[in-house]
């Protein structure tokens, strides 16, 4: 039986590709997840993490246009009136936004696209596309949080402060999320988003929007 018979007799057709948003506070390992999550050589297949951008200093160790685009206030403004973003926010005093045209290409590709974006960002996904999955990684303590972003070494003392005030928010939103993942053991988050991810695919309704 040919692909298109099966679809034919089951109604169910193509797969267009899904959102997953990922959102949690700063320092809980969001980036080692979707890391060990879609690496090679292991990686999961038929998935892709969006580069967004941003207007906050590169880090040590971040290329443009693979860890972020890098932009300067004025042309995230000039960007944002014409429209390039699907949703823009207001980070720890930096602009963060998804770009919206390369989503629609990946997605029509039948290829799933994961969006690693704060708490505001992606209130606003949920809005624009109903049927993305939000999944909130959530740390074992704020100790824990505080403590890993201190030995990253990437922000000053006070941007850890402003970014542990900003955990204590997000993390009061984590039930308007459809998933939580603790990120306590990398391997056992990582194995329940795949579990995740794997399970959308596989929902019955979900497949016949192609
Ligand atoms: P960082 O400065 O640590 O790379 O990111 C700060 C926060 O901004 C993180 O929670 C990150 O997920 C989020 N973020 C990154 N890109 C975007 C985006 O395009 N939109 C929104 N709303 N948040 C983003």
């Amino acid at each position: 039986m040919h692909r298109a018979d099966l679809h034919a007799i089951t109604g169910i057709t193509s797969r267009q590709g899904r959102v997953f948003v990922v959102s949690g506070p700063s320092g809980v390992g969001k980036d080692a997840v979707i890391r060990e999550l879609i690496g090679a050589p292991a990686g999961l297949p038929g998935i892709q993490r969006l580069v967004t951008a941003t207007t906050r200093p590169q880090r040590r160790g971040e290329t443009d246009g693979v860890d972020y685009h890098f932009l300067t206030p004025d042309e995230f403004t000039k960007r944002e009136a014409s429209g390039w973003f699907l949703e823009t926010a207001t980070f720890v005093g930096h602009r963060y936004g998804t770009p919206l045209a390369p989503i629609a290409d990946i997605l029509k590709a039948g290829i799933d696209v994961i969006l690693k974006i704060e708490t505001h960002g992606a209130r606003e996904v949920r809005r624009r596309i109903p049927d993305a999955r939000l999944v909130f990684v959530m740390p074992l303590s704020l100790e824990a949080l505080e403590s890993r972003l201190m030995s990253r070494g990437t922000e000053s003392a006070a941007d850890i402060a402003k970014r542990v005030g900003e955990a204590e928010r997000e993390i009061a939103s984590a039930h308007e999320y459809d998933f939580v993942v603790v990120n306590d053991h990398l391997c056992v988050a990582v194995d329940e988003l795949r579990a995740i991810i794997l399970a959308e695919r596989c929902r019955v309704g979900a497949s016949a929007h192609g």
